[in-house]
């Protein structure tokens, strides 16, 4: 099924891999010339027809480990109608529309067909285009199985499937559904399992569904990557706006993100840039589900220049090879920089990273430090008007000659009691959620600033309004930055009992890849 015999000479290294050349083509194109490791790695065991249990997670190049082996095995022969030939679970609206993305990427010289099966759009189409028959189905576990029960789908040629992210899968309840769909299949199939973490309940299930798979684990990325310039500044707080928009006019930004430790500050941030007709767009978790997605599209399309984003939006969202992140404040956990200037300087290209330190965030700087094991240069650039730390001293003072009349005063320090009030309300709030997260530390990331300790300095948190654990964030439901396809469209009262957690919507939907490649 090959459109174009291009008769390719190169030497990129994707050809060893056991790749035919319309796909190492559109690598090439793609300035890809080196596998990742587990690139490397899993595609020639996948070529050979053996289960593989992938242990990474996103941003090590998996995505195409089980893409780029999946075209060359379908390349060779065709669909039947209403039989897709493999199937891809994702967990996530987002994701699955990013696999979408990579397989019209990387087979655009195949004419092979894929869709789409997830919340959003019309079942006339969809049915439509199961009917002629598809390649690859990438669904979401619960449409999956509602377009299943209403006849619209036959798994019985599926004899190749892909359960990304099953770590995810797991914390959304939607084994069982995997389960499901799993005994829908042909015995006789290959099983190519992945999951950012090995906890003891992930390797259960890759027990269950994998056979005699070959086990590949590649290291998280926990150290920034080399090709990233990083920076940091001291700005008064209320001089960071004005910082942030000299900074983007000096440096040759490309497409960058903005990131802010609360959602306030994103929308102010976002207006704030707009009013100087900076193509900008901004993303947090109380924005809806469609504005998020077209902005996505419009940032990714090169619409908008700039996005300012919370860490929680940002997670899970495959936004990377951008020419700068800027910080608007330091995160208040050390991880979050890391994976923030992670989406710069990737695939070999340079990257710059900026951060805004408020003059009491010296504890934040250095903590980040001892993580990544280096010194942050620290920066005053021209026609900017940095400030130094504040010392302790000076902290102290300030605290102590604020009015103590202030009501504001009052009600922001909190004492360790109302500390402890706030803590009980916190985990009084998680017990009503009823759903685990595993993302304690990553939940606290935007949402809830670190409690401060009686013997730390809550000065800082003065102006910091401890918004209310629940605010509408992925995060505390354990879904991160994606919103689960579940809650995009209003719940269906009738229950389904083949779907357990998904979106109920009466009206499943798929996107043809054959629609993107007729623009
Ligand atoms: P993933 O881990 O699948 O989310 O991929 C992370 C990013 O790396 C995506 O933007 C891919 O387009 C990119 N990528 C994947 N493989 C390669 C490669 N071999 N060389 C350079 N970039 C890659």
């Amino acid at each position: 099924m090959v459109v174009d015999e291009p008769s390719l000479k190169t030497d990129n290294q994707f050809k060893l891999l056991g790749l035919s050349d319309p796909i190492v083509k559109a690598i090439d194109e793609l300035g890809y010339t080196e596998p990742t490791p587990i690139q490397a790695q899993a595609i020639p065991e996948i070529l050979k027809g053996h289960d593989v249990l992938g242990v990474a997670q996103t941003g090590t190049g998996k995505t195409a480990s089980f893409t780029l082996p999946l075209l060359e095995k379908l390349s060779g022969s065709r669909a039947r109608a209403r039989m897709p030939r493999s199937l891809i679970l994702e967990p996530t609206r987002e994701l699955a529309l990013q696999v979408a993305e990579n397989f019209q990427l990387y087979g655009k010289h195949l004419r092979l067909t894929h869709a789409l099966l997830i919340g959003g759009e019309s079942m006339i189409e969809q049915k439509e285009v199961l009917n002629k028959g598809v390649d690859v189905l990438i669904a979401t576990p619960g449409r999956l199985l509602d377009l299943f029960g209403r006849g619209g789908l036959l798994l019985s040629q599926t004899g190749l499937l892909v359960i990304d992210e099953a770590d995810r899968m797991l914390d959304m309840g939607f084994i069982p559904d995997i389960e499901k769909i799993i005994n829908l299949l042909p015995p006789h199939k290959q099983t190519l399992f992945f999951s950012a973490t090995m906890a003891p309940e992930i390797r259960k299930l890759a027990d269950t569904f994998l056979k005699f798979p070959i086990e590949i684990t590649v290291a998280r990325p926990s150290s920034v990557a080399t090709t990233i310039e990083e920076a940091y500044l001291i700005v008064e707080e209320d001089n960071k706006k004005r910082t942030l928009r000299k900074l983007l006019k000096q440096q040759d930004v490309q497409s960058a993100i903005v990131f802010c430790n609360r959602k306030r500050d994103v929308d102010m941030v976002q207006r704030y840039l707009s009013k100087y007709s900076i193509p900008v767009g901004h993303l947090h978790g109380d924005l809806t589900q469609s504005l998020r997605f077209s902005t996505l599209e419009r940032f990714k399309s090169g619409e908008l220049k700039i996005l300012v984003c919370s860490d929680v939006a940002a997670r899970g969202i495959d936004i990377g090879g951008l020419s700068h992140v800027f910080n608007f404040d330091l995160p208040f956990s050390a991880e979050d920089y890391v994976h923030r200037i992670g989406r710069t300087g990737r695939a070999g290209k340079q990257g710059h990273a900026f951060s805004l330190a408020g003059p009491k965030d010296r504890r934040l700087l250095e903590a980040i430090e001892k993580l990544i094991g280096k010194e942050i240069q620290k920066i005053e650039p021209a026609e900017i008007e940095t400030v130094e730390w504040q010392s302790e001293e000076e902290k102290s003072n300030k605290s102590h000659s604020s009015n103590p009349n202030s009501t504001r005063h009052k009600e922001e320090i909190k004492p360790s009691s109302e500390n402890e009030n706030y803590r009980a309300k916190r985990n009084r709030n998680n017990k009503r959620s009823n759903i685990p997260s595993r993302h304690g530390a990553e939940d606290s990331g935007e949402i809830n600033p670190p409690m401060p300790q009686q013997t730390q300095d809550y000065s800082h948190f003065q102006s910091v309004e401890l918004a209310s654990p629940f605010e509408k964030e992925g995060s505390r439901m354990g879904f991160e930055g994606d919103t689960p396809a579940f809650m995009l469209v209003p719940r269906r009262r009738k229950k389904i009992s083949s779907v357990a957690q998904e979106d109920q919507s009466p009206h499943p939907v798929q996107h043809d890849g054959r629609h993107y490649n007729d623009k």
